[in-house]
């Protein structure tokens, strides 16, 4: 009954025909230079698997070398090349050895053993095993990779291949316990797999755009949600970080402002170039102290923002004195010279605001007003009664002057 649903042949040449209209579509991508490496492997592994389908499927029309010993070849060399694909998508080094291991294996068996070249149950398990080693190595490499880069996809594919993994191995039992092979046809479970392979290539190809393109989107959202100049986050990007965290933590957390001293005198001795190399340091400088958790970005030019969840006051003013003396042990070359930098940083605990964000920078940036009026290259804290009523002094004031701007509208 199987045997009258399944046409190994058909199957082969549908096989033979996907993996060619995705082999094409891999060369576009790869050539448009998106996921340049990773795309190039993923390509050549599909038009690889193009070959080992025609091979396979010409079976009983050349010879049995080219069709069942090299074809096998090339399809664990596109198995391999797939898995190469899935390590440089993630930037790890591939290695040569282990790509030509698989294809290896086979050529070696089949060269060097005759009795293997005429037992197609000992072929079966020999290509089950290298498929599914291929395949979990492929999942395996996709779920590490989610530390680095949480895409959507990822998990999802690793299960499918996974999967295909479980189902390769399943051929071994019934190549040990039921003929592979029924006369000159081939037994109808041995067509089932092959359909198998067939649905697996389309999923595997779909899964390769699918990564492609979720990394591209990835991208883009980083770039929409760092600062250009200095790589941490922008003031959005800290903004939404920073009421995530603080919804997280109604009661916990710090917020520091720091703010980089005469800083418009390094532009105007300097030169602008230096001013950046500068804002560039110090973000480095304090990035290299953060812990996790700690929600760091480029408020606006050269006054940067820390939100710390985990930290009581104390604890975050000595982080932020910390923060001030590596500042002020940098010292910035450009061109010969040497600049010396210091910051100003202004702490406010979400204590006194109640978790409300736009309170809290107010409070701390009245701390911070108050460490740039005492001398500057110090940490103000905002208490509670003080910082208060000068909050509330202060978006008083502001919302006069946006009203009186409004008339003067
Ligand atoms: P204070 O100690 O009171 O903070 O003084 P300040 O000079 O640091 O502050 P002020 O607000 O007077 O000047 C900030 C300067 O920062 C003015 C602006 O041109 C410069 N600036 C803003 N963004 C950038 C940038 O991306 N690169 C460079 N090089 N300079 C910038
Ligand atoms: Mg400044
Ligand atoms: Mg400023």
């Amino acid at each position: 009954m199987l045997d009258n649903l399944i046409s190994l042949p058909t199957v082969l040449v549908c096989t033979f025909l996907s993996t060619l209209v995705v082999a094409i579509f891999l060369a576009f991508h790869w050539l448009a230079g998106r996921g340049r490496l990773a795309a190039g492997y993923w390509c050549v592994s599909m038009w690889v698997g193009t070959a080992a389908s025609a091979f396979l499927g010409l079976r009983g029309i050349i010879a049995p070398e080219l069709s069942i010993g090299l074809g096998n070849a090339l399809v664990a060399f596109g198995y391999s090349l797939t898995w190469a694909g899935f390590r440089a998508f993630d930037e790890r080094r591939v290695s040569r050895l282990a790509v030509a291991a698989g294809p290896a294996a086979w050529g070696a068996a089949y060269v060097l053993s005759d009795s293997f070249a005429a037992d197609m149950s000992l072929r079966v398990i020999l290509m089950s095993v290298i498929v599914s080693a291929y395949s979990l190595a492929m999942a395996r490499e996709l779920l590490l990779g989610r530390r680095r880069e949480a895409l959507p996809s990822r998990r999802v594919i690793a299960l499918l291949l996974a999967t295909h993994a479980a189902i390769y191995a399943a051929r071994i039992p019934f190549a040990l316990f039921a003929p592979v092979a029924d006369g000159a046809a081939v037994s109808p479970w041995f067509a089932a797999f092959a359909l198998e392979i067939f649905l697996h290539t389309l999923i595997v190809a779909v899964s390769v755009l699918i990564l492609l393109k979720e990394r591209s989107e990835f991208i883009f959202r980083q770039a929409a949600r760092s600062d250009a100049l200095t790589g941490v986050l922008n003031r959005g990007a800290f903004m939404e970080a920073a009421a995530r965290a603080l919804s997280r933590k109604p009661q916990g957390g710090v917020l520091l402002l720091l703010d980089l001293d005469h800083f418009k005198t390094i532009n105007d001795t300097f030169g602008h170039q230096a001013g950046d190399k500068v804002l560039c340091r110090f973000a480095s400088a304090a990035i290299a102290r953060l812990d996790e958790g700690m929600v760091f970005g480029r408020f606006g030019g050269e006054e940067f923002a820390l939100l710390v969840p985990d930290q009581d006051l104390d604890e975050a003013v000595t982080f932020a004195d910390r923060l001030r003396q590596d500042t002020a042990a940098l010292s910035v070359g450009h061109y010969g010279r040497l600049i010396s930098v210091s910051v100003s940083i202004g702490v406010a605990s979400a204590l006194l605001c109640e978790g409300d964000l736009d309170t809290l920078i107010a409070a701390a940036d009245c701390a911070l007003y108050r460490a740039k009026a005492d001398g500057r290259n110090r940490v103000g804290v905002a208490g509670p009664a003080e910082s208060l009523m000068q909050v509330a002094g202060r978006m008083r004031e502001a919302d006069a002057v946006a009203g009186n701007r409004s008339v003067a509208l």
